[in-house]
């Protein structure tokens, strides 16, 4: 397990593209923490370290993102407004979750039945003691 302490937005993105840099094919990143932790500011990190350069934003209506332009194919599921794991087969998941590319996942505790073997959680947390725009990141491999 490793943790890293970050105190503003720009910090979160820079582990973001660390692990970005550094993801090899077939990995499943899922991210864990409430609304307006910095999940998705994480996720955007993660999208510029695969080299991808256009704008990621949460997939709030379609539950999933591909993007091809990077190093290796980067999924963005954002699975918050599901309403059952159901909706998860709908788009296929399996071919991205074994498959070639990096998947993310945002909310992925509300589909843990379904989370492959291996994959890394990330889990992002306040403490509103050590100030308002600090966060706790915690990873570690299921
Ligand atoms: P989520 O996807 O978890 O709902 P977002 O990434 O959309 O959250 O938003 C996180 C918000 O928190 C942004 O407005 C960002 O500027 C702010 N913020 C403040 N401090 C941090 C930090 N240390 N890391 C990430 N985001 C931060
Ligand atoms: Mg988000």
């Amino acid at each position: 397990m490793e943790t890293i302490e970050t105190n503003s937005p720009e910090e979160t993105f820079v582990l973001g593209r660390r692990i970005g840099q550094q993801a090899k094919a077939g990995e499943v990143y899922t991210l864990i923490g409430d609304l307006g932790v910095g999940k998705t500011v994480l996720t955007q990190g993660v999208a510029a370290g695969l080299g991808i350069e256009g704008p990621v934003s949460s997939p709030t209506f379609t539950i999933m993102q591909i993007y091809e332009e990077g190093r290796l194919p980067f999924y963005h599921f954002d699975v918050y407004r599901i309403g059952d794991a159901e909706e998860m087969d709908e788009v296929g998941y399996e071919d991205y979750f074994y498959g070639d590319g990096v998947c993310l996942i945002e909310w992925a505790n509300l589909i843990e039945e379904i989370l492959p073997p291996g994959h890394k959680q990330i889990t992002i947390e306040k403490d509103l003691s050590k100030g308002f725009d600090f966060r706790r990141i915690t990873i570690e491999e299921y």
